[in-house]
């Protein structure tokens, strides 16, 4: 009798003890952090991808999912630019602005603050480099369209890779100014091709793929996200101190801003590939935080037909534009569990800096 009361004593401590360490020893730093934005991709977008890839995504590997409320701090419906400031730097900001706040000042983004603390960088995306959400996370300017100003602070973070179009921004300024020449002085590797590409194991790369912008997945683009996505992380890895990559599907946007469905889905396939390689990765490093959102839904776009046999998927649109709806943001990693529920778009930032460890 005596006997058994201990037992049962001995049986509470320990699973007292174990209660509590499972408590503290719950991950909440994270040495790298991928954040992976759907430019665009509403709930609709991504059930069209996946009806089209007959009924499943990468998506569905994800375990912890929150909703954002895209708002800009002038308009109901943000655009890409007040969208990619708040994920960035925690500040909503006007229509068009890049990371700068409502009185035009600049703020540190998370790629700065990564870069301050030592941990690699890179920006990967299927626009020119320069394009808004890119630029929201290296440049600082009211205007998201002064694409040549915008250029200029690729030279002015210690950025490790950057992969876009958008090369004519770099060479072939209205200044007259070849910032390529300047990159080379700061030891980027330059590549102009996907080919390219593969010709870098480490170091500085600056890939400015395309002229101008890239063409749509299915009319030239290829596998280029998914091998600039690959030759990023290869580099960035190669850091001692961690990294912070932002990879862009750019594109999910255009299609819906054309409101073809085909062209959404395409691109959006395109990035749930490129998703699958990035949850590849972080499961094998153990300490990479991986997050996918949008910075706003475009079209208004709405499913109206389907067969996950055939993939056949049916969509129609309600506007060329964005709209006001919530978009939803999944994570996997190190402080996965901090995106549950429904918080406002800089709230993605505020948890990426909590999980790194950083002040501001
Ligand atoms: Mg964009
Ligand atoms: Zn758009």
């Amino acid at each position: 009798m005596k006997r058994g009361y201990v037992l049962l004593l001995a049986l509470v401590i320990i699973c007292t003890t174990s209660f509590a360490q499972q408590q503290t020893e719950k991950p909440t730093s994270a040495k790298n952090v991928i954040l992976l934005i759907g430019d665009g991709m509403g709930v609709s977008q991504i059930y069209a991808g996946m009806t089209a890839n007959k009924g499943h995504l990468n998506l569905e590997r994800f375990h912890h999912i929150g909703f954002s409320k895209t708002y800009s701090a002038d308009d109901f419906i943000t655009d890409s630019g007040a969208g990619g400031t708040a994920l960035s730097s925690g500040y909503k900001t006007f229509n068009h602005a890049i990371g700068v706040d409502t009185d035009s000042i600049a703020h540190q983004t998370i790629l700065e603050i990564a870069d301050k603390y030592g941990k690699a960088t890179g920006l990967v995306a299927t626009s020119e480099i320069t394009h808004a959400t890119p630029a929201s996370f290296i440049a600082h300017v009211p205007d998201r369209n002064d694409y040549e100003t915008i250029a200029t602070y690729f030279l002015e973070t210690d950025i490790d890779v950057f992969i876009g179009g958008g090369y004519k921004y770099f060479a072939n300024r209205s200044d007259g100014i070849n910032l390529i020449t300047d990159l080379e002085n700061k030891n980027y590797q330059i590549c102009t091709s996907v080919d390219q590409l593969q010709g870098v194991n480490s170091g500085k790369l600056a890939g400015l793929i395309y002229d101008d912008k890239p063409p749509r997945v299915t009319k030239g683009r290829g596998d280029m996200l998914l091998t600039a996505t690959q030759k990023a992380i290869e580099i960035l890895d190669q850091s001692e101190n961690g990294f912070f990559l932002m990879i862009e599907g750019s594109q999910i946007d255009w299609g819906a801003h054309k409101n073809n469905t085909d062209y959404v889905v395409e691109e959006m396939v395109d990035f749930d590939k490129v998703i699958g390689f990035v949850l590849d990765y972080a499961a094998k490093n153990g300490n990479t935080l991986v997050i996918v959102t949008a910075d706003h839904e475009t079209g208004g776009m709405a499913i109206v037909k389907g067969d996950l046999a055939t993939g056949e998927v049916g969509a129609k649109f309600s506007t060329l534009g964005h709209t006001g709806v919530m978009v939803p943001v999944f994570a996997e990693g190190p402080g996965e569990e901090m995106f549950g529920g429904i918080y406002e778009n800089t709230a993605i930032f505020d948890k990426m800096m909590l999980i790194f460890g950083f002040e501001k």
